[in-house]
């Protein structure tokens, strides 16, 4: 072959690269079920009267959950693990076991310029939206957990919890006043969220948890459409994380109705997130959970009844695998068996965060 010949074959395929390498994502939404193993996810299949969201999808893999310390994980080293790539000690918050703190990639995401928020179906200052945000050795300390969120820039942040940041018994620190004074509209209604056209926004709809569903109503669906729109108007991307947070208050009153219910809602937040990806094409959509809740199994039931029986083997969390589900650019690298310790990685990676 003559040289000159072999050069411009070889320019041309170097060219060629970075289309055949993976493809990055501007935006991740990463979705968490606490507690939402596959008897869970089932329960909800069998009572819809559709399909789930979930069952479109086609990236499919499974999570180890136990923690530094244990086979079963509690939802403070399970979120830790998820948020930071950091197993830890049952309860702590945003820390290695050696209580040192852990940058989670909201963190990262934040140092990026990318645009971040959180939204949950509990009080923002609960487990699972707390390793996100806040580094504290012990998930019981709300009120330290609520004036972490003053030491980030979060764009959003939706949920319950507004006592700790009002009435504290540890401080009189008023954050909610802080938060005005950083710049952040602070609303306590659906329809005033609704309202907001853009800039920082704390989301405190309720002083302690949201009630279970139907209850809430469509709390957890509209909270994640309103991050959503909020975020994406940053041209750098963001970084969501959402939370159905009550399948697991669920799970430990073995209460397979509710179950059920919350199964639906969260994957209610699910369709939310795909809409908007599918539209974007641009966004990467992780579903998973945090651990499973209650040893739950359907040993029967009648599916064209929407019915089935349910048994639980615990009040607590058990330590078998959870699943993951993943759509849009980079969801192929959520597959197989995997740690719960990867997401992060993957995030920061796929979103070429430094
Ligand atoms: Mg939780
Ligand atoms: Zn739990």
């Amino acid at each position: 072959m003559n040289r000159k010949f072999f050069f411009v074959i070889t320019a041309f395929l170097l060219m060629l690269l970075p289309l055949m390498a993976v493809k990055h994502p501007k935006n991740v939404i990463f979705l968490i079920g606490d507690g939402m193993g596959l008897a869970q996810t089932h329960a909800g299949m069998v009572k819809s009267k559709k399909p789930l969201a979930l069952e479109s999808l086609k990236h499919i893999g499974l999570v180890r959950t136990y923690s530094a310390n244990n086979f079963t994980t509690d939802s403070g080293a399970g979120g830790t693990a998820l948020a930071t790539g950091v197993k830890t000690k049952n309860g702590m918050i945003g820390m290695n076991p050696d209580s040192v703190a852990v940058e989670s990639i909201l963190h990262q995401s934040e140092k990026n310029n990318l645009a971040t928020g959180i939204v949950s179906a509990c009080a923002v200052t609960h487990a699972t939206p707390a390793s996100f945000v806040a580094h504290q050795i012990n998930r019981n300390m709300y009120e330290a957990i609520a004036a972490d969120f003053l030491k980030t820039d979060i764009d959003v942040f939706i949920g319950g919890g507004k006592q700790h940041f009002v009435n504290r018994t540890s401080d009189d620190r008023n954050l909610v006043s802080e938060l005005k004074s950083k710049n952040y509209k602070v609303v306590d209604s659906m329809s005033e969220l609704k309202q907001l056209n853009g800039g920082k926004v704390a989301g405190l709809l309720y002083e302690e948890h949201p009630p279970a569903m139907p209850e809430r109503g469509n709390f957890l669906p509209e909270a994640t459409n309103v991050a959503i729109q909020l975020l994406s108007k940053n041209r750098k991307g963001f970084f969501l994380m959402v939370e159905g947070s009550q399948i697991d208050w669920a799970g430990h009153a073995n209460d397979a109705e509710r179950i059920a219910n919350e199964v639906i809602d969260f994957d209610k937040a699910v369709q939310e997130a795909l809409d908007f990806a599918k539209e974007d094409g641009n966004t990467l959509v992780v579903i998973t959970a945090d651990h499973e809740t209650g040893g739950m199994t359907l040993p029967g039931g009648n599916i064209q009844n929407h019915e089935y029986k349910a048994m639980f083997s615990t009040k607590g969390h058990s330590g078998v695998l959870v699943p993951v589900y993943a759509f849009g650019p980079g969801a192929e690298e959520f597959t197989g068996f995997m740690e719960n310790t990867i997401f992060k990685g993957k995030f920061a990676e796929l979103l070429r965060l430094k």
